[in-house]
């Protein structure tokens, strides 16, 4: 049996209320800021950026929880400051709570450094440009060890030994060194990209990880760091601007995608951010361009007045939030968007700047020894479902040149196909695969939007009516958006709480399953933000449903049909990539050859 408590001792008393002691107060807002070695790192180059260095070297042992330095050649300090940089709350950047309002550097919380010396064995060297000499402070879990000067040259240097030493805890939920590096290359990598004009030295264990100089352009040091093969996968984004908001950068080539977020970066006023708002954006302005579940990789700068972003929300200045959320996510849509369409143009993957050396392959290959196009036994009809729709209004649009003999500049020479579904092909660059089916897909969806584009989405009257029941938040969506809907042939109605009556469907939809038609249609269109964005979004979602019924595996072309196939994908808006973001063309290049064939190292 239970006992029974007594009644007087379970009464609630008040607790005596302390302040912490400094050092305390210190490591519990360390706790915030500092999370890992990586977030050392990222204060301490923060604070080098907002003293205007133009060469910051960081050196990491052991994935950093051994040892963190980083040296800049920025403003440095004077002695006063240099103890009082370790206060907390002490900051140069921001003097009364207006400055709050527009803040314009990086750090203004004056807790970074106070944080990581109360959780580690810090020293600081610091030296104005035009001192003799500098000061050095050692501190020890928070606590001064020593002052002295330092014979230094001008700049910053701080060291940071042995994290969280003093923590057990907290040392304990670090990760491999592996990962803790893999955080540190992580966090250095959108600093040196969000200030290309600043030079960046990154040592891991004594190893010169790169050495990237101050760039003449964002291009430049996405190259330096990420290697020329992405710098090549990237359009650039003409400069944008609107309502305060300016808009640059490098947005990866559709169907150019990443499975994690890892790549997708977003710089707002020289800081890295993380805002679901943007992300959304981006996903919108792909939107078939982006395979569903992946992610695509940006390098967007943007610019906006500093008083329309609140920055102060995360401690770790992550997150922000913007006092016009709507106009942003119009301008990144727009920028973005325009971007994805005008970038058709240049299509060449893997190009490299001057082709190799090589013979023309019709020397190595006789005319008569090429395989056969098709396999004549095999081969039946195509039945080209996409003629379901008049092809004699649609312009034909200027295309490459499709021809057998060697492909001249920007053109294209079919050389067979390989499994009765890829077909091979030859330009100036080197090998193209096409996925046939993926090609056929893009056709009929560009022809079909096209359509609803200049004649409006024909809708077509259902013999038997029929309701969906939706959640409350469904519901509501629906009844806000029963124009738009309308515009899209979706004859819809109230018709009782939850309830709605569709009694009209898009011509082209075969009505297989036309309740999860509409859900698929609510569920894309729920969370975009401007009409004329709905309505573009909506045709894209019949388009592609209809694409997804009309296109059948294993048709078997005859030659003048794959060429014929060919022109009509390269006329399209977006020839590189199916309506579902997956790619039609892959591009494998005489260097990508030649590097497989061991001929270059
Ligand atoms: P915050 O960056 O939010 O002001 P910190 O604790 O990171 O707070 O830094 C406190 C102050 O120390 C800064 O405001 C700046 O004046 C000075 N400081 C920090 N790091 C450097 C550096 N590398 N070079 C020059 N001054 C620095
Ligand atoms: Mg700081």
């Amino acid at each position: 049996m239970l006992a029974r408590r007594p009644l007087l001792a379970d009464t609630p008393r008040p607790m005596a209320i302390r302040l912490l002691p400094e050092d305390v107060a210190s490591q519990v807002a360390a706790g915030e800021v500092v999370e890992r070695p990586a977030s050392v790192v990222k204060e301490l180059v923060e604070n080098s950026l907002d003293a205007g260095a133009k060469r910051i070297e960081v050196t990491i042992r052991r994935g950093g929880a051994s040892y963190i330095r980083v040296v800049d050649d920025g403003s440095g300090m004077d002695r006063d400051d240099a103890l009082l940089c370790l206060e907390r709350h002490a900051t140069s950047k921001i003097r009364t709570g207006l400055d709050l309002a527009a803040i314009m550097t990086l750090g203004f919380r004056g807790e970074a450094l106070p944080s990581i010396a109360s959780v580690s064995r810090f020293r600081l060297t610091t030296r104005p440009h035009d001192a003799l000499a500098g000061t050095e402070v050692a501190v020890a879990g928070g606590k001064i060890e020593h002052v002295r000067d330092s014979g230094e040259a001008p700049g910053t240097q701080i060291e940071v030994r042995s994290l969280f030493y003093n923590l057990p805890g907290r040392r304990k939920f670090l990760r491999t060194e592996a990962t803790e590096t893999s955080h540190v290359a992580h966090q250095l990598q959108l600093q040196a990209i969000g200030h290309p004009g600043a030079g960046f030295v990154f040592v891991n264990d004594d190893a010169v990880v790169y050495q990237a100089p101050p760039a003449g352009s964002l291009l430049e040091r996405i190259r330096d760091l990420c290697g020329a093969a992405m710098a090549e996968q990237l359009l650039e984004v003409p400069g944008f601007a609107a309502d305060g908001i300016g808009i640059r950068g490098y947005i990866g080539k559709p169907g150019v995608s990443r499975a994690t977020r890892a790549q997708e970066l977003v710089f707002l006023n020289g800081r890295a951010v993380e805002n679901s708002g943007i992300y959304f954006a981006l996903r919108e302005a792909y939107h078939t361009a982006l395979m569903k579940g992946r992610h695509p990789v940006t390098f967007l700068v943007i610019d906006m007045d500093p008083a329309a972003v609140d920055v102060n929300v995360h401690p770790a200045k992550r997150e922000v939030r913007f006092r016009d959320p709507a106009a942003l996510r119009e301008a990144v849509v727009e920028s973005v968007r325009k971007t994805i369409e005008t970038g058709r143009a240049g299509w060449s993957p893997n190009a490299r700047a001057e082709p190799p050396p090589l013979p023309p392959p019709a020397k190595t290959f006789p005319a008569q020894a090429a395989p056969p196009l098709i396999d004549e036994k095999e081969q039946v009809v195509l039945r080209r479902d996409w003629s379901l729709l008049p092809r004699q209004d649609i312009p034909p649009a200027p295309a490459p040149a499709v021809t057998a003999d060697p492909p001249p500049a920007g053109g294209f020479k079919i050389l067979g196909v390989l499994g009765k579904l890829y077909i091979l092909m030859e330009n100036a660059s080197g090998l193209v695969l096409v996925d046939q089916h993926a090609a056929h897909e893009r056709i009929l969806f560009e022809e079909l939007r096209r359509r609803m584009e200049d004649q409006g989405v024909p809708a077509q009257r259902l013999l038997i009516p029929f309701t969906i029941q939706s959640t409350p938040r469904d519901s509501d969506w629906i009844t806000q958006n029963l124009a738009t809907l309308t515009k899209m042939g979706i004859g819809i109605e109230p018709f009782g709480a939850g309830v709605h009556k569709i009694d009209a469907l898009p011509q082209f939809i075969r009505a297989g399953d036309p309740q999860q038609f509409l859900r698929d249609v609510i569920e894309e269109l729920r969370g975009v933000s401007s009409q004329s964005s709905k309505m573009r979004l909506g045709e894209d979602v019949i388009a592609t449903t209809v694409c997804r019924h009309a296109v059948k595996a294993n048709d078997y072309l005859r030659e003048p049909e794959l060429v014929r196939l060919i022109q009509d994908l390269m006329a399209c808006e977006l020839p590189y990539c199916c309506p579902h973001g997956r790619p039609t063309l892959i591009q494998i290049s005489y260097a990508d050859l030649e590097k497989k064939f061991g001929r270059k190292p």
